[in-house]
């Protein structure tokens, strides 16, 4: 960083406090992919090269609207998840949202209580959620503290529980910086999908 650049971050530091400017770095250094229509998810299923979310290391979003880089709170936040542990269905998890949201389960058989209250949304609302936008972090560090943050910073509509705060990450500083723990820089696959979603944009402005 040059001198003015860290002239600069002083002066932002200054004027936010200490842990806004901290929240602040999560916002430039996380990196969302999509959102996309359920509907476009669903079309582009062959297409490999349509963004795919990753194995593990992420949390999703399901949005009434769509956004730009960052979602908000403004954005109809419907539901935040993300998988727990180490375990790499984190893709899978983003499936059996979706096949929840159609209805594709019975009253013992739903795979995800997302997609279950996501599907009672839309019966209570006239919704189809193929109309409903999806997004996913590109890479993150902990899992458990990221879901809690963005749990926490977009107030989602259908969450029926809190997510667990993380045992590992304490203190606000804690948490942010263990957000960021991968995704500083991001993965192969962070990358990848940036490019797919490049490639995707400029396809659909052309
Ligand atoms: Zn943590």
């Amino acid at each position: 960083m040059t001198r003015r650049g860290k002239t600069n971050e002083r002066w932002v530091r200054e004027v936010l406090g200490d842990r806004d400017y901290e929240e602040f770095q999560v916002f430039k250094k996380i990196k969302w992919v999509g959102p996309f229509s359920i509907d476009d998810l669903l079309n582009n299923c062959l297409d490999d090269s349509s963004a795919k979310p990753p194995e593990s290391h992420s949390v999703y979003l399901v949005s009434r609207k769509s956004w730009v880089k960052h979602p908000s709170p403004a954005d109809l936040p419907l539901y935040v998840g993300s998988t727990t542990g180490k375990t790499s269905r984190f893709r899978t998890r983003i499936g059996d949202m979706i096949i929840d949201a159609f209805g594709f389960f019975q009253d013992d058989t739903g795979h995800s209580s997302g997609g279950i209250s996501l599907h009672q949304y839309c019966l209570e609302n006239g919704l189809n959620p193929k109309a409903f936008y999806v997004g996913w972090l590109a890479n993150c560090g902990c899992t458990r503290c990221a879901e809690y943050y963005f749990w926490d910073f977009l107030k989602p509509m259908l969450n029926k529980n809190r997510p667990p705060k993380c045992n590992e990450h304490r203190t606000w500083k804690d948490m942010y910086s263990a957000i960021m723990g991968g995704g500083i820089t991001m993965g192969i696959k962070g990358r990848e999908n940036e490019k797919a979603v490049s490639l995707r944009c400029s396809a659909k402005a052309g």
